[in-house]
């Protein structure tokens, strides 16, 4: 096992910058993430991790060894992508045993090996089986498991699970985090999707057009964003933005007026007619009905907007309901209980929890509170 650090790489295709300056460490043993958006440079980072790809400048550093100039197959890691190509003439077990025997490593060692991720992976009864015999899943599985019986010191995943089926997904993501927690190996692991990244990560890294935005524990970028991006990027549904004027007691936003609340209002200089993007969470939005909208009139405060319903969603547990803001060109999200009642079409009232909000600088998009 070992340590993965990159110091200010740069990746550069003719006149496109693929990623710039990247710096992270991801400590021996951890399970780190990188997700971005499609084209954000997260497959070349892994790339120049793995030596399939060179960098522009700067170093990457295997354990304490920088390997900038060594071929793949000395960085001793092993990579898995999307397109996991199994050898299709030989049986599970030969796909899982010929990397180790290209190593020259002792057969009753690789039979060892072979046996115990077969059983780790339960892929122990295919070992007989072609790929073609395997579902897409099982297939998957195998070529973890070929990663897995080289015992690198480092694991690249590429999108690993993206050929999958959702439920199938589901699955091999919860197996891959056990499996972790029971290998330890370093593992860096790309996705465009925040589920896997949220529910995989000890850290996050989100990349955005080759630069990282921000690095950390899933939780916290989730509850501290440094930007907009990352804000917008993490959760589902993702985060509202409203564009709104600041206007002494409050923002307003298309029509409506949404209080400011006195600790933003004190921690921030704003002024009179600065324009702002205001986030907020659909969870933290509740619809509230007209008819106990009288009793929590002191605790609606300043964050009650009208809004018209266009579209509800059940989800089972809960209902999605996208909404408009008369005088706005957008929608926003609200999550309600899944017994939720309304009607396309109606006007209703929702409460925005004010505790939760957050507010960008529209043009640059960095968190202002
Ligand atoms: P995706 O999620 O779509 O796979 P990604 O985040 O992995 O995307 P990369 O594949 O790393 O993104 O690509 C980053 C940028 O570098 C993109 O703009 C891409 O077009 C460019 N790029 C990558 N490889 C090459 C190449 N060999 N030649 C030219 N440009 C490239």
């Amino acid at each position: 096992m070992a340590k993965v650090k990159l110091i200010e790489v740069t990746r550069k295709f003719n006149n496109v910058t693929a990623i710039e300056d990247i710096t992270f460490e991801v400590p021996d043993g951890e399970f780190w993430v990188l997700v971005g958006p499609s084209g954000c440079g997260k497959s070349t980072i892994l790339r120049t991790i793995a030596g399939l790809e060179s960098v522009t400048s700067g170093a990457v550093y295997i354990g304490d060894d920088l390997v900038n100039h060594l071929p793949p197959r000395q960085r001793d890691v092993a990579m898995v992508f999307q397109n996991y190509a199994l050898y299709p003439h030989k049986t599970v077990a030969e796909n899982l045993a010929f990397g180790l025997q290209m190593r020259k490593v002792a057969s009753t060692t690789i039979r060892e090996r072979v046996e115990k991720v077969a059983r780790s992976l339960d892929i122990f009864h295919l070992l007989d089986r072609k790929p073609k015999q395997l579902s897409g899943g099982q297939q998957q599985r195998v070529a973890l498991g070929r990663a897995i019986a080289r015992e690198p010191k480092v694991f690249l995943l590429d999108e690993p699970l993206s050929n999958l089926d959702a439920q199938l997904r589901d699955d091999t993501r919860a197996e891959l985090k056990q499996l972790h927690q029971k290998v330890g190996v370093t593992t860096i692991y790309v996705t465009h999707d925040q589920i896997e990244a949220m529910t995989l990560a000890d850290k996050i890294i989100v990349l955005n057009r080759g630069i990282i935005q921000q690095i950390g524990e899933p939780q916290e970028i989730y509850a501290r964003p440094n930007n907009k991006m990352v804000a917008t990027f993490l959760g589902n549904p993702p985060m509202n933005i409203l564009p709104g004027i600041y206007v002494g007691d409050g923002f307003k936003i298309g029509e409506q007026i949404l209080g400011c609340p006195s600790f933003v209002r004190d921690t921030l200089k704003l002024t009179q007619g600065q324009g702002l993007d205001l986030g907020i969470r659909p969870e933290y939005i509740e619809v509230i009905e007209p008819q106990r909208r009288r009793e929590r009139r002191e605790e609606i405060g300043g964050g009650e907007l009208f809004v018209d319903v266009k579209v509800i969603e059940p989800l089972g547990r809960e209902t999605l309901v996208r909404v408009s803001l008369s005088g706005l060109d957008l929608q926003m999200e609200v999550l309600t209980p899944g017994n939720w009642r309304g009607r396309v079409g109606d006007r209703i009232s929702v409460q925005l929890d004010l505790n939760h909000l957050f507010i960008f600088d529209p043009v640059i998009g960095n968190t202002l509170y």
